[in-house]
């Protein structure tokens, strides 16, 4: 192998990682897309609990004051009743007594009127923050569809880019020879995508620890694979 060629086959594999390390980090990002959507999905479904759980609140009280409203109903139609029998009574007690029916009726509606007007009150404050609460609501539904919207925008995005990738990581592991390919794998095998380490000023920058002198001085030859004594990685001379 010339030595040209042993630079060149060094640079290839320096973009093989390069492509290599960008290709992963795609893929998680790409791996997280739908926990990602999911966890929007459910902070969408949590609010929307938020809203019924206060629709249904006011609806109770709306409920309530209906139940009133006929209890008043009921009453009125009492005192009418008591108004006409009131008419045909013989005896002052009867008289009397039906006084007092009616007096009670005609209290009890008074009381009923006065709780009526109170949940009248809190049913207009409650409707008006209900109406606000929807409005959040569908602003915070938009909010949501719109992150969603971006992160499957930017996953088609480097979905594609990805694919790219993997067709040029194809590219040019066709042009790394198959016995520094083999060599290759199995430093990856050890230390991991990250293989190759570019040794600056005697230093790998892999591990950061110095390479032997007389190492530092083959490694600019350029001749054949070498590695770095500490990390294991393939290490190759780059002028600082
Ligand atoms: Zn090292």
């Amino acid at each position: 192998m010339e030595t040209n060629d042993i630079r060149e086959q060094i640079k290839k594999m320096v973009e093989l990682q390069a492509v290599e390390n960008e290709a992963q980090q795609l893929r998680s990002v790409l791996d997280s897309v739908e926990v990602r959507l999911e966890a929007l999905d459910q902070e969408l479904k949590a609010s929307q609990l938020t809203f019924d759980k206060d629709s249904e609140q006011t609806e109770s009280l709306k409920k309530a004051y209906r139940d009133l409203e006929s209890d008043t109903q009921a009453n009125l139609s009492n005192i009418a009743k008591c108004n006409e029998k009131l008419r045909a009574v013989k005896t002052n007690k009867e008289y009397q007594s039906m006084l007092k029916e009616i007096d009670e009726f005609t209290k009890k509606n008074s009381t009923t009127e006065d709780l009526m007007l109170e949940y009248l009150e809190k049913l207009d404050t409650a409707d008006l923050e209900l109406k606000e609460k929807k409005q959040d609501l569908a602003a915070f539904e938009r909010e949501i569809e719109e992150k969603k919207r971006d992160i499957s925008e930017d996953a088609s995005v480097k979905e594609s880019r990805y694919t790219e990738l993997t067709d040029s990581m194809e590219t040019i592991n066709s042009e790394i020879h198959a016995d520094l390919r083999k060599q290759l794998d199995y430093v990856k095998e050890i230390v991991g995508i990250t293989a190759l380490s570019p040794v600056i000023d005697a230093v790998c920058q892999g591990c950061h620890m110095n390479i032997p002198p007389q190492l530092f001085n083959e490694l600019q030859r350029f001749d054949k694979l070498f590695f770095c004594p500490n990390c294991h990685r393939i290490i190759y001379w780059k002028e600082d």
